[in-house]
C-alpha cells in the first residue's frame, strides 16, 4: 500500500534537495508533482486540491524560501499536512463509563471486512480485560453468522445469534444476553450490501434506534478507490458514524481512498486492519502513517 505514492513523493523531494536555494518556480513544480502523485494514487480530486493548496501556501512563505534549509522545510510542511489530512492525533475508542453493556455497532458495505473487524475488535477488547459479546445481526448473508461464530470460537468470545432472522431483534436480544452474562461490551455486526441500498440503510437505522450504540464504526476497505467518498458520505448522512476502521491496509492498493476518508467525512480513522489474523487490528496513528508514506 502507498508504495508508488511514496516513490513519487521521494523523487520530488530528492529533486528539491539537490537544489539548495529554492525559487517559487521550484515550489510550483514540486506542488504539481505532488498533485499528480496523489491523483494517481486515486486520492479524491477535491481533497488533492485542498491539500496541495495548503502545502503551497505554507511553502511559499518567505521564511521557508529564504531559510538555510528550504527543501527540509518543504518536506516538513508536506509531512505535517499529510498528518493533518490523516487526522493529526490518534483517536481512541471512547467507551461510555455510565452504561453497561457498551454497544459498538459496525456498519459498511458487504465484503469491506466488517465481520472480520468485529471479531478483531472483540479480540482487542478482550485482551484489554473486557468481556465482549458479538451479535450476529447480518441476517441477510446466511454464512455471516457462521463466519462470526467460527471467529468467535477462535478467539474465545461468545456470539449471540438469536433467531437469525430479524436483525433488530437479534441486536436487542444480544443486549439482554450481555446483561444476563455480565458482558460489558456488545459488538453488533450488521448486514452490508455490495453497493449502497435503501433496505440496508433502513435496517442499519432501525438497529441504531433499537440499541442506541455508544459508538458506530464504519469499516472501509482501503482497496476501494475514489468510490469510497460516495460510500462514506452516504453512510455519514444516513446512519452517521463516529469513526472508521480501515481494513485491508496490508493490500497493495494505491491507498487514495484511505487518504481521502478523513477529509471528506471529518470522521477519524480509529483502527487499521492489516491482515486476516485476529490480532491484526491496530490503533491508527496518523503521524506514523504519514511518515511511512513520505519514506
Ligand atoms: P464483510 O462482508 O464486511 O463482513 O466482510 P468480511 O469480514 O467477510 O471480509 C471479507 C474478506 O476480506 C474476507 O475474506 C476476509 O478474510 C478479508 N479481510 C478482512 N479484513 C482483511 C484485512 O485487513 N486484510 C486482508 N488481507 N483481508 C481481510
Amino acid at each position: 500500500m502507498f508504495n508508488s505514492l511514496s516513490d513519487r513523493l521521494q523523487d520530488t523531494f530528492d529533486k528539491l534537495r539537490g537544489k539548495g536555494r529554492l525559487t517559487e518556480d521550484d515550489i510550483n513544480l514540486a506542488m504539481r508533482e505532488i498533485r499528480m502523485a496523489l491523483l494517481e494514487a486515486d486520492v479524491n480530486f477535491r481533497v488533492v486540491k485542498q491539500f496541495v493548496g495548503r502545502c503551497k501556501e505554507k511553502c511559499m512563505a518567505s521564511e521557508v524560501l529564504d531559510s538555510l534549509t528550504p527543501s527540509q522545510n518543504v518536506v516538513r510542511i508536506v509531512l505535517d499536512e499529510l498528518t493533518q489530512l490523516l487526522g493529526s492525533t490518534e483517536s481512541k475508542l471512547v467507551l461510555a463509563q455510565n452504561r453497561t453493556p457498551n454497544v459498538i455497532m459496525m456498519v459498511g458495505l458487504q465484503g469491506s471486512g466488517k465481520t472480520t473487524a468485529s471479531a478483531k475488535l472483540a479480540y482487542l477488547l478482550k485482551s484489554q480485560g473486557h468481556s465482549p459479546l458479538l451479535a450476529a445481526c447480518d441476517t441477510h448473508r446466511p454464512a455471516a453468522a457462521d463466519q462470526l461464530a467460527t471467529l468467535g470460537g477462535e478467539i474465545g468470545v461468545s456470539v449471540f445469534r438469536g433467531d437469525g432472522k430479524d436483525a433488530v431483534k437479534v441486536a436487542s436480544g444480544a443486549i439482554q444476553e450481555a446483561v444476563d452474562h455480565l458482558n460489558d461490551i456488545v459488538i453488533v455486526d450488521t448486514a452490508g450490501r455490495l453497493q449502497i441500498d435503501e433496505e440496508m440503510m433502513q435496517e442499519a437505522v432501525a438497529i441504531k434506534q433499537a440499541v442506541k450504540p455508544d459508538q458506530i464504526l464504519m469499516v472501509v476497505d482501503a482497496m476501494t478507490g475514489q468510490d469510497i467518498v460516495n460510500v462514506v458520505t452516504e453512510f455519514a448522512n444516513r446512519v452517521d458514524f463516529d469513526g472508521v476502521i480501515m481494513s485491508k491496509l496490508d493490500g497493495d492498493a494505491r491507498g487514495g481512498g484511505a487518504l481521502s476518508v478523513r477529509e471528506v467525512t471529518g470522521k477519524p480513522i480509529k483502527f487499521v486492519s492489516m491482515g486476516e489474523k485476529p490480532d491484526s487490528l491496530e490503533v491508527f496513528h496518523p503521524d506514523r502513517m504519514a511518515k511511512r508514506i513520505l519514506g
